[in-house]
């Protein structure tokens, strides 16, 4: 296992607080890793620094180069990478190993092509006597920070448009999950040049924190909860910073009478419940119309109750436990305090399961409505609530009623329908009969406190470029 940091072209282990990394299928140790110190994270900037000017100088086509070269390494170590993702996230091994592994890689590859074909406004004479042209330049060091719940992919979707891009970067993966990242740490040394990418390992209010308040910083990428991208906002106030913020989600999902049920079920079976919920895109705020709803209930109910989980047969698992006994603490008490209400019924699950680990019952929540805290609140569970709903206008409205904006769902049989409840919706992604596919040619981010940036597709590129104008005179 690949234990230590990357600052410029030396791995080194962290000299700071040792943090407990936990297998949580079992709640057993794997490894304990001391984290970077302020010394180390200024290392890391300054190699970032000064790797910068070369790299930045690098053209389109060697930077694609790169790109691909790392993309076939992941390849190459696909499944010793999905295991000890499997490992550090309890993810079931086959599912790291078939739906995520190639979606990173892809990842690499996207960019490698998006970042030869940018395109941008005709360079021409707007003003008589004087050309101008646009320019798409790298902005700098970023610092890159990740959450735990798809380590290795949220690497992919930072890294991969930034230095495509021509910037350098500081990646600190969270504190839970660093043992993929460091996995990419040897890879990254063996492939890129000095300083391109650098990696450090800490808790966010030590480690992350001295990385986006570092003045040589230029831009600070982070997907994590709300609270954070606040703590992002006020640093990057100081020294003026560009933000790339993603910041979670409670997803809505309208279900109108016409649907198509057994597509819904088993969509809503998993796209609800997948990563055990864990996904800030998760289907887990669902509307259903009065026709349907009762049979809805019914159905994803049966549906629920049967999704495996905890088998030894690792092949046989939907989903794993939760990150933490934290995180399995946090989901027990929504449901706690949902069911609480007379007018709730927890059709199955809400309950943890016998055993070790950090499991959660894959859990159904009926009867919820708009005010409760269970269709407000992020709960980044296995966890999903039902609402009923009569006309569309209501549904839309409870829809964007939310501080959220990321991901929304509309299931019908009327295309026409579908398409005119997607334009009302107030979010960065909505699918039409389903949920939760992604591709690295079309971008994933939010609206409102979601955030705004975006990963994969060109406009991730954007967003990690610069937009500069020059003119001359004639
Ligand atoms: P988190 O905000 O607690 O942590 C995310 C990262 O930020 C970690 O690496 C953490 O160490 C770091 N961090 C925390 N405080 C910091 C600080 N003061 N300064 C600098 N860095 C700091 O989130 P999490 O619990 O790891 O992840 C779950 C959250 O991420 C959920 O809210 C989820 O919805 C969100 N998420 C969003 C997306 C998306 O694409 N929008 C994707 C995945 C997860």
């Amino acid at each position: 296992m690949d234990t230590q940091m990357l600052i410029g072209a030396s791995l080194v282990a962290g000299t700071e607080t040792e943090e407990s990394i936990l297998n949580p299928r079992t709640g057993e140790l794997i490894a304990t890793l001391p984290e970077a110190s302020l010394a180390q994270v200024d290392a890391a900037v300054a190699a970032a620094g000064a790797a910068f000017a070369s790299w930045s100088r690098t053209t389109p086509a060697e930077r694609s180069g790169y790109l691909l070269k790392i993309a076939e390494r992941i390849e190459a170590e696909a499944e010793s990478l999905a295991a000890l993702e499997a490992l550090n996230c309890g993810k079931p091994g086959p599912l790291a190993l078939g739906d995520e592994l190639p979606a990173i890689i892809d990842c690499f590859r996207f960019f490698a092509g998006a970042v030869r074909c940018m395109t941008g406004p005709v360079a021409g004479e707007y003003l008589a006597g004087h050309t101008s042209m646009i320019r798409r330049d790298p902005v700098g060091i970023v610092a890159s920070i990740a959450p735990w719940n798809y380590p290795l992919m949220m690497m992919a979707w930072k890294i991969a448009p930034a230095i495509g891009a021509g910037n350098t970067v500081v990646f600190k993966p969270s504190e839970q999950t660093p043992l993929t990242a460091l996995a990419m740490a040897r890879i990254f040394a063996e492939v890129l040049p000095e300083g391109v990418v650098n990696i450090v390992l800490g808790r966010g209010e030590t480690v992350g924190s001295a990385l986006i308040n570092h003045p040589a910083v230029a831009m600070i990428s982070i997907t994590g909860d709300i609270a954070t991208g606040r703590k992002i906002l006020e640093a990057a106030n100081k020294t003026i910073k560009r933000t790339h913020l993603e910041l979670g989600g409670k997803a809505p999902v309208i279900i109108f009478d016409d649907a198509d049920l057994e597509a819904a079920v088993t969509g809503l079976r998993a796209f609800g419940y997948y990563n055990a919920g864990q996904d800030c895109t998760a289907a887990c705020r669902i509307y259903v119309q009065s026709g349907l709803h009762d049979r809805f209930v019914a159905a994803l109910t049966d549906a629920v109750a049967a999704i495996p989980y905890g088998l030894a047969d690792d092949s046989l698992n939907e989903i794993g436990p939760l990150i933490s006994l934290r995180q399995r603490d946090r989901v027990a008490s929504f449901v706690a305090r949902a069911r609480e209400a007379a007018h709730i019924e927890v059709t199955t699950g809400g309950a943890l399961p016998e055993g070790p680990g950090f499991y959660y019952q894959p859990t159904v929540i009926a009867g919820a409505r708009q005010s409760d805290e269970i269709v407000r609140r992020e709960v980044f569970g296995p966890v999903v609530s039902v609402t009923r709903f009569e006309e569309a206008a209501e549904a839309v409205a409870w829809a964007n009623d939310s501080d959220y904006g990321l991901a929304s769902s509309v299931w019908t049989r009327d295309v026409s329908k579908g398409l005119q409840v997607a334009s009302q919706l107030q979010y960065g992604c909505t699918w039409v009969n389903t949920h939760f596919m992604l591709t690295n040619e079309m971008p994933h981010g939010g609206m409102k406190q979601s955030g705004y940036g975006k990963d994969m597709s060109s406009y991730a590129l954007e967003d990690y470029s610069a937009v500069r104008h020059v003119m001359i005179a004639h």
